[in-house]
């Protein structure tokens, strides 16, 4: 007997939609795998599945960093994982194109049945400055970026002298009051007062914690009288939240917002808004506001063997007739659909239409408080914030998870917060910068460690003369460069310069450009000669 070629089923993403998919796909095809009749293979950026509901607690350090992320080999040991960045979907050639992680091989997996589980992606796009400058709050390095930043700016604050420079250190803003924004919020408040007790020189009262929301009442999602309380207990802990307010922009130094006013801050933290992750953008199908199109069975109708679940996916829900909401709950419902599906077609059995109705919504407020409606039940409070931790504990995937995150509550009630920075940040060789019109780039006398290079606007170059101030030496825009001087002498800034108007930069730091003026002459030589015209 010819022997047959195996089925091969592709799953892309390894949040719960793709994760749950394979461990139900294991399950449902457990003989055809072994048999060697199917090949299972999932395709993601990590080697775990991080649980995002948890995601606010690592801010606090109350769960630690590595407890609320379980490795995805242990949830799928019959699935081949490829943790990888893919970089395309061929459709027409049935195949997924990814680089190897050493080296720049390319590498392409084949397919019968592809499930998309990419989920979404923070989009700054539009929004001046906030990819410079917002921190966004989605994945793991995401809450422990933003963990580390809270702890540097306390100790910063704590010997900074200046008193504008230390209001805006101790100033955090976050924007977003849906569910991830509240519960962000709701943590770094907690953690920055209480860490706060750990710095002598920092007085409770200089710390200022601000929600900006653009509607009327934060947790839109929930009934009224749920997020009237949310509202009042943030505000008695201390957050203020200001409604009505849209986030515009972002430099280093400030929050710009949409009514024209600014918050001087060193920590913005957006959680809106997110936008479709490029590769399903890019996918020839039919979507709903960037999301993929799916039947009732969660196959793209115009692409036999191509599924969607999770954030991705435009499911709509069949009690209501609306597309589902972009949670954890309605991904792994979809997951499982979707692998009783690829089963039901691999061995010719009937498939199914998806159909569930979410159980019930629940967000932590921090500190033994929380809001929740459980069938159709409204809870607030301690009782709902027990439910909350029961809840997610037993959602957890991974025994070894549970134990870990019960462990670290329990120590969290009678231990104070952990205050050790981390200090993981890669010194980055080119970043984009973003000013508004009249800021200063940098400052006669400052250190010289970044060159400029003007990709829109305008800067003025401006030199202290003695008895008549700054006078303006020369206006440059784009395709010029600034800041070579200082960099090249090793001394400090020689000039002012400031943003005329809305002026986006590439910013070169010191030691990639030094590495490249020594080892390329001809860029050695265009630097020397526009200093030379410069001091002419
Ligand atoms: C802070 C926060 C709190 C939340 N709290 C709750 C909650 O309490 N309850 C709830 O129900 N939902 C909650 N959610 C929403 C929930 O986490 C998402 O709806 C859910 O994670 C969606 O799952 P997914 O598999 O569709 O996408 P994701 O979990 O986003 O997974 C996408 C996967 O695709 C991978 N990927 C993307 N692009 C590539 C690429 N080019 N190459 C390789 N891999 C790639 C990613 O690495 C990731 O593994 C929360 C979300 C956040 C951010």
């Amino acid at each position: 007997m010819m022997s047959q070629e195996p089925t091969r089923i592709l799953i892309l993403g390894g949040g719960f939609g793709g994760v749950y998919t394979a461990r139900t796909l294991e399950k449902l095809l457990a003989r055809e795998i072994r048999r060697g009749e199917v090949e299972l293979g999932l395709v993601s950026r990590e080697n775990y599945i991080a649980f995002q509901p948890m995601l606010p607690e690592v801010i606090s350090g109350s769960i630690g960093v590595l407890d609320v992320i379980t490795p995805i080999r242990r949830l799928c040991p019959s699935t081949s994982l490829y943790t990888r960045t893919i970089d395309s979907i061929d459709l027409a050639h049935r195949s997924v194109r990814s680089t190897a992680g050493f080296g720049s091989r390319q590498h392409h997996l084949h397919f019968d049945h592809l499930v998309v589980a990419l989920g979404n992606v923070t989009s700054f796009a539009g929004l001046p400055g906030l990819a410079e400058y917002a921190l966004p709050f989605k994945y793991l390095g995401d809450a422990l970026a933003l963990r580390n930043r809270l702890i540097h700016t306390l100790e910063e604050a704590a010997i900074e002298p200046d008193a504008a420079v230390r209001r805006a250190l101790l100033t955090f803003v976050v924007a977003g009051g849906g569910f991830s924004g509240v519960e962000a919020v709701a943590e770094l408040n907690d953690f920055v007062r209480a860490a706060a007790r750990s710095f002598r020189t920092v007085r409770p009262e200089e710390i200022r914690v601000v929600l900006l929301h653009a509607g009327g009442l934060i947790l839109p999602e929930l009934p009224r009288s749920l997020a009237e309380f949310a509202q009042r207990l943030l505000m008695k802990r201390g957050v203020e939240i200001r409604l009505d307010t849209r986030l515009a922009g972002a430099t280093a130094e400030t929050a710009l917002l949409a009514d024209g006013d600014r918050i001087a801050t060193r920590t913005l933290v957006s959680t809106v808004p997110s936008g479709p992750n490029p590769l399903v953008a890019m996918l020839p199908v039919k979507k709903e506001r960037g999301r993929i199109l799916v039947d009732a069975h969660l196959q793209v109708p115009e692409v036999p063997g191509l599924w969607a679940v999770g954030d991705c996916a435009a499911v709509r829900d069949t009690a209501t007739g609306d597309f589902c909401p972009p949670t954890a709950q309605h991904a792994t419902r979809q997951a499982a659909c979707v692998a009783r599906n690829i089963a039901a077609t691999v061995k010719r059995t009937e498939r199914k239409a998806f159909a569930f109705t979410a159980l019930g919504k629940m967000g932590s407020l921090g500190r033994r408080s929380a809001v929740a409606e459980v069938f159709g039940l409204k809870l607030s409070g301690f009782l709902a914030w027990w439910l909350w931790r029961t809840v997610y504990l037993m959602k957890l995937p991974g025994l070894d998870r549970k134990l870990r995150v019960a462990t670290d509550w329990t120590l969290d009630l009678i231990l104070p917060p952990d205050i050790v920075q981390l200090k993981t940040d890669r010194a980055l060789g080119v970043r984009r910068e973003y000013f508004e019109p009249g800021q200063v780039v940098f400052r006669e006398g400052d250190r010289g460690d970044w060159l400029y290079v003007v990709t829109e606007g305008e800067v003025d170059v401006l030199r202290t003369v003695p008895g008549r101030g700054e006078q303006p030496v020369r206006r440059l825009g784009a395709g010029d460069c600034f800041g070579e001087i200082a960099l090249v002498s090793d001394g400090g800034r020689s000039a002012t310069v400031r943003a005329v108007s809305a002026t986006s930069v590439l910013a070169v730091d010191r030691e990639a450009f030094q590495a490249m003026f020594a080892s390329l002459p001809p860029l050695r030589g265009f630097v020397e000669q526009l200093i030379a015209s410069r001091n002419a």
